[in-house]
């Protein structure tokens, strides 16, 4: 008996197409050669070398979704996704520059800019500029909408007051997406995003943070005194930030789940080559059943997280819902990552412990998957109040 199909079968989530699977491809093939022999020096001396960076536009990280009429890629979100989990696997720390100029910075400038702002900003970040993206503040992190950072309309311009914490790539970025209230007295509908540049007068980026994991992606204050910014320089609507960043931080939070799920990959990469050559009572580590079991676990978790993180993305370049999906690919993916990572150090032994060895580096990496972009217990909120109401 022969069935009928009226459809092609549904593809598997993980199957690549063929230039996805290029993309994906070159993209760890660089990792592996030119940015792991700089993991360490880059994690101790808290910088990624200017030198990689070029580097990174040459390759085409940096522009992914930019269209190519302005020099960028024109590719989808997903490989975006592809990108920082490559790159996360070798470096979280290059995977989250990446992740914060593609998925929020450029994100955002395709979606929410005009003509004039797309064509001033994204043909310069697909050649060599890269962004940041400053929403949190000292009393402002879960609750971003309480910000006190406060722009106001003089001589023409906006003038923007208030100081921004623990932005990420702030000591490299030229162009800073920054969210700033025009009318406390709306409440969050006074929250407005501008365009800033680090040379506009009444900017300075401050403080670099001493960190405990991710330590050669920099994170900095930012000081606003009397900053001045055109008024062609406000992205999206005046008071419609708000929208801006909660739009942008639900497919940010993808990005973050694709630097965990490289991590944890990256992590049982070195698992699985170290158990196979440690040898005690006589023979490799990875012969002991327990050993088998616990890689074993730690591969289905990380399937499970990838195959999270793969579907939030394609419903989102499908242009269905994905908002919890996204929340549940993040908390799912962080968690995961921070328990292949710790596993990996157990199986080091004493060696797991030392900076010789890549894995504690990854371990520390792995915290940050819960706190950025939305606290897990922030995730868990999005998702109950979809469940819930
Ligand atoms: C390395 C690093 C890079 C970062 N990069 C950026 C960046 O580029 N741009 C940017 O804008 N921000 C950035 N952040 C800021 C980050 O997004 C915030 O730290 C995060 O949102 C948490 O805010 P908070 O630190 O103020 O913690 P808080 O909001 O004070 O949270 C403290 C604890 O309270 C819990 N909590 C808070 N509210 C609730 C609630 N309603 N229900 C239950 N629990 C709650 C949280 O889950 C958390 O466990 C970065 C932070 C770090 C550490």
């Amino acid at each position: 008996m022969t069935t009928q199909h009226s459809e092609l079968p549904a593809q598997p989530l993980t199957r690549l197409s063929e230039d996805e699977q290029l993309f994906r491809d070159s993209v760890y093939e660089f990792a592996d050669r030119e940015i792991r022999p700089l993991v360490r020096e880059m994690d101790e001396q808290a910088k990624i070398p200017k030198a990689l960076i070029d580097k990174l536009f040459d390759l085409g990280v940096m522009g992914i979704e930019v269209p190519d009429s302005f020099g960028g890629g024109g590719a989808s979100f997903f490989h975006s996704v592809l990108a920082v989990e490559a790159l996360s696997r070798v470096d979280p720390s290059i995977g989250v520059l990446v992740d914060v100029q593609n998925t929020l910075v450029i994100n955002a400038l395709v979606r929410w800019g005009n003509e004039d702002v797309r064509k001033r900003y994204l043909p310069k970040m697909a050649a060599d500029t890269i962004g940041a993206y400053a929403l949190s503040e000292a009393g402002s992190g879960s609750d971003a909408f309480a910000m006190t950072t406060r722009a106001a309309e003089r001589d023409g311009e906006w003038a923007l007051t208030g100081r921004k914490l623990w932005i990420t790539n702030a000591n490299e970025a030229d162009v800073f997406i920054v969210f700033a209230n025009v009318s406390p007295e709306a409440g969050y509908r006074g929250i407005t995003a501008f365009l800033v540049e680090r040379g506009f007068s009444g900017f300075t980026v401050g403080k670099k943070e001493d960190k405990l994991g991710i330590r050669a992606s920099s994170t900095c204050e930012l000081l606003f005194d009397d900053c001045r910014v055109p008024r062609a320089n406000v992205l999206g609507e005046v008071g419609k930030g708000y929208k801006v960043a909660i739009e942008t931080l639900n497919e940010g939070r993808i990005g973050i789940g694709a630097q965990m799920i490289g991590l944890a990959q990256g992590a049982l990469d070195h698992a699985i080559a170290y158990t196979r050559e440690r040898k005690q009572f006589g023979k490799a580590i990875a012969e002991f059943q327990a050993v088998q079991h616990q890689i074993a676990r730690a591969a289905t978790e990380l399937e499970a997280a990838r195959l999270l993180v793969y579907n939030a993305a394609r419903l989102r370049d499908s242009r269905q819902p994905f908002l919890t999906e996204a929340a549940m690919c993040k908390i799912f993916s962080s968690e995961v990552a921070e328990r292949v990572a710790s596993l990996a150090v157990n199986l080091f032994g004493g060696y797991g412990f030392v900076k010789d060895y890549p894995v504690e580096k990854l371990y520390r990496d792995a915290k940050i998957g819960q706190i950025y972009e939305g606290t897990s217990n922030l995730q868990l909120q999005t998702i109950a109040k979809q469940l819930l109401g």
